[in-house]
């Protein structure tokens, strides 16, 4: 069993260290991926911080991987040696139930086996991607497209899927008014990809020091949460508005920017509980929705979607070490957009 690099959690509340890691031997339908670059996404410190509740430690976090497949399993098919591969939030499901079957693996009725913190078939916990390698399934590790360069293309394996689906699911696409509440690594993710797709976007942010970015990235419309009345200017404008913030918001504010028959969807996933209006759904037909990441084809479809469109993160390469103040800037809503990790630095 390949013993490789990571940095590890060791508690809630510690720093993340180097630590040494054991990845399972190639099985027959496994792919041994050298891991290049894996983004750090707000799931990963909500995680190690036990925010979703307790985790085991140590715990090595990342779902936002990229690299060259060294290895294959003697019955593998999909993939070759030398493949620029990526990898994202799960790493495998039942394979069976009516989700799996319709490529919603995210929604198994068994639950899907996420990257990290997740029990695999074996009983293990997964660990994820800040580490030199990772031995994965190979229908759950995707193509990379030659045209997207390497080193920035990472966050689209959670980021990019996470705004990709639902936009995908309620129809956005020319004529449709989106709005994108938190220009954070998702947030910036769904300006471009909206944008992509035809809709008239707007983005929400707490302040308008993003403002400049927001509209080079393809936003039609900023404007600030903090300012009351934005509120009042937007009201009943949009068709879809896609809540990406990590922090619980005003649900009901946000509701009430919807037009008839609109739909928020919450893709930020604050532990608290947010209270909703029933008479702000009831009186315009709104709808409040969740979503969560997407299928593997869907994935695929959204990558090759970002090589034909020219989709990139915008991203700040570091080392390692510089992980844990990451961490920090990230909970500080000062990432411009996303932190990618160089995997030679671990
Ligand atoms: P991020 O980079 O930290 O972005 C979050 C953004 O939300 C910030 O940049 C900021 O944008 C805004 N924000 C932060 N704190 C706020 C507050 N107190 N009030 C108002 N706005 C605030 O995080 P991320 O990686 O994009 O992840 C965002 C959330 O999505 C996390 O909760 C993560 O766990 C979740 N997530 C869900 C899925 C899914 O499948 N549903 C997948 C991945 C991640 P502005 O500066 O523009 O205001
Ligand atoms: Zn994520
Ligand atoms: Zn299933």
């Amino acid at each position: 069993m390949p013993t490789v690099k990571s940095y590890a959690a060791t508690s809630a509340t510690d720093p993340l260290v180097p630590a040494p890691l054991v990845r399972r031997d190639v099985g027959p339908h496994d792919v041994l991926i050298e891991i290049a670059y894996a983004g750090i996404c707000h799931s990963d410190i909500h995680t190690v911080r036990g925010d979703w509740g307790p985790i085991a430690y140590p715990q090595v976090v990342g779902h936002e991987i990229v690299g060259f497949v060294r290895e294959v399993g003697a019955e593998v098919t999909r993939h070759e040696v030398g493949d620029r591969v990526g990898v994202g939030c799960m790493v495998n499901s039942c394979r069976s139930c009516d989700q799996c079957q319709a490529g919603e693996e995210q929604y198994c009725r068994q639950g899907n086996i996420g990257t990290y913190a997740s029990k695999d078939v074996d009983g293990s916990i997964t660990q994820g991607g800040y580490s030199q390698a990772i031995v994965v399934n190979e229908d759950f590790v995707l193509r990379v497209p030659e045209s997207l360069d390497l080193a920035r293309v990472a966050p689209l394996l959670c980021a990019g899927i996470t705004l990709y689906s639902p936009l995908r699911h309620w129809n956005v696409g020319p004529g449709r008014k989106v709005a994108i509440v938190g220009m954070g690594g998702l947030g910036h993710m769904g300006v471009k990809i909206a944008h992509a797709m035809g809709a008239e976007v707007t983005v929400l942010s707490q302040s308008l020091r993003k403002q400049e970015d927001g509209l080079r990235l393809g936003a039609d419309h900023f404007h600030a949460t903090s300012d009351p009345a934005t509120f009042e200017q937007l009201a009943g404008q949009f068709d879809v508005i896609v809540n990406t913030v990590s922090a619980p918001v005003d649900i009901t504010a946000y509701l009430k920017l919807l037009d008839i028959d609109g739909t928020l969807v919450n893709v930020g996933a604050p532990p608290e509980a947010m209270p909703v209006s029933a008479g702000v759904l009831i009186g315009k037909r709104r709808s409040f929705a969740g979503s969560l990441i997407g299928g593997i084809a869907e994935t695929q479809e959204m990558l090759d979607f970002c090589a034909e469109h020219d989709i990139l993160p915008e991203t700040e390469l570091i080392e390692a070490s510089y992980i844990n103040e990451a961490y920090e800037r990230v909970l500080a809503s000062d990432v411009r957009y996303r932190f990618v990790i160089d995997a030679a630095t671990f």
